[in-house]
């Protein structure tokens, strides 16, 4: 009895793991066939600076609208990219699209801002990959080639085959920024040697900060930190005004989050560009 119930928990398991590879293999074919549709898009949160509230650079966020399930978040399928390698597609054709944004922004006669494009761990691994970047942004009219920048999260930075592609990208001059700082495992002695030129605190650390003495406490330790090895620092997710004032008043110099505004559609952030800069 007992045995037969254990068979069939069993096979209900691996039915359950059938359905899950199946599941796999369709989203994998699905996010080619994205690539193919141009289902992909990119959105672009405002960066701020908080002394005055001004537009400083927007990051470039992907979006993936998919025929049958509708809007599907990069949390979901952007670690499914990793697993199978196509994020090196994805995130080719995220930068480029960032490129062609600027180009078409800057030729439309807008302020344009620096775009921040989040870039992932696998991609940076790629021996390739820093020389294929460089080479895209050089191609640039030169006052937009500063205006490329990159996002890259802790966890990742810190694999040595990927300290010489950023070693590579900023001595190109193209800025790196470490995003979700303070979730990961950084190699102190490692990030005072890379050359980055911002810290993105994450949500997380940020979140209530104002109520929360433990978060406040980490968060100068980390601003000393920063300041130390003369980084800038984004505040991640700020999403209240109380959160706004009292990173503005530890000297945190930027900030981004639904407080300021949501990720904007392209159209959209044009306008908001336009409006705030000139
Ligand atoms: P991330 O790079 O840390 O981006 C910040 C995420 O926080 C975004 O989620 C953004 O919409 C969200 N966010 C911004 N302000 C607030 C706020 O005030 N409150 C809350 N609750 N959330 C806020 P999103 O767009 O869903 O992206 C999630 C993650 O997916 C990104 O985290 C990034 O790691 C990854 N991702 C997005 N686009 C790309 C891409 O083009 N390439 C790669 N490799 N990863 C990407
Ligand atoms: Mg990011
Ligand atoms: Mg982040
Ligand atoms: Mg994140």
């Amino acid at each position: 009895r007992g045995k037969s119930a254990g068979r069939g928990v069993v096979s209900v398991f691996a039915s359950a793991m059938a359905k899950h590879a199946v599941l796999q293999l369709e989203l994998e074919r699905e996010l080619r066939q994205a690539l193919l549709l141009n289902e992909f898009r990119l959105v672009y949160q405002p960066q701020i600076r908080l002394a005055d509230n001004r537009l400083i650079g927007y990051e470039a966020l992907i979006r993936w609208n998919q025929a049958q399930r509708g809007e599907v978040s990069p949390v979901d399928f952007i670690p499914f990219a990793e697993q199978t390698g196509i994020i090196a597609s994805i995130g080719d054709w995220a930068l480029d699209e960032a490129i062609r944004q600027l180009e078409s922004w800057a030729q439309a006669g807008l302020a344009v801002v620096p775009i921040a494009v989040n870039v992932s761990a696998l991609q940076l691994a790629n021996l390739g990959f820093a020389d294929s970047v460089i080479a895209r942004i050089k191609r640039l009219p030169v006052f937009l080639q500063c205006l490329i920048q990159l996002e890259l999260t802790e966890s990742t930075l810190m694999q040595a085959p990927s300290i010489q592609s950023i070693r590579q990208l900023t001595q190109a001059d193209i800025a790196v920024h470490m995003d979700d700082f303070g979730t990961g495992y950084s190699n102190l002695a490692m990030l005072s040697r890379m050359s980055l030129s911002k810290l993105k605190f994450d949500r997380s650390l940020i979140q209530n900060i104002p109520d929360n003495h433990a978060h406040q406490q980490v968060c100068r330790a980390l601003l000393d930190l920063a300041h130390a090895l003369q980084l800038e620092v984004v505040a991640e997710g700020v999403e209240t005004q109380a959160e706004a004032l009292w990173l503005a008043e530890q000297g945190v110099q930027y900030a981004q989050g639904y407080w300021f505004s949501r990720p904007l559609e392209k159209e959209l952030a044009a306008r908001y560009m336009d409006g705030v800069t000139e």
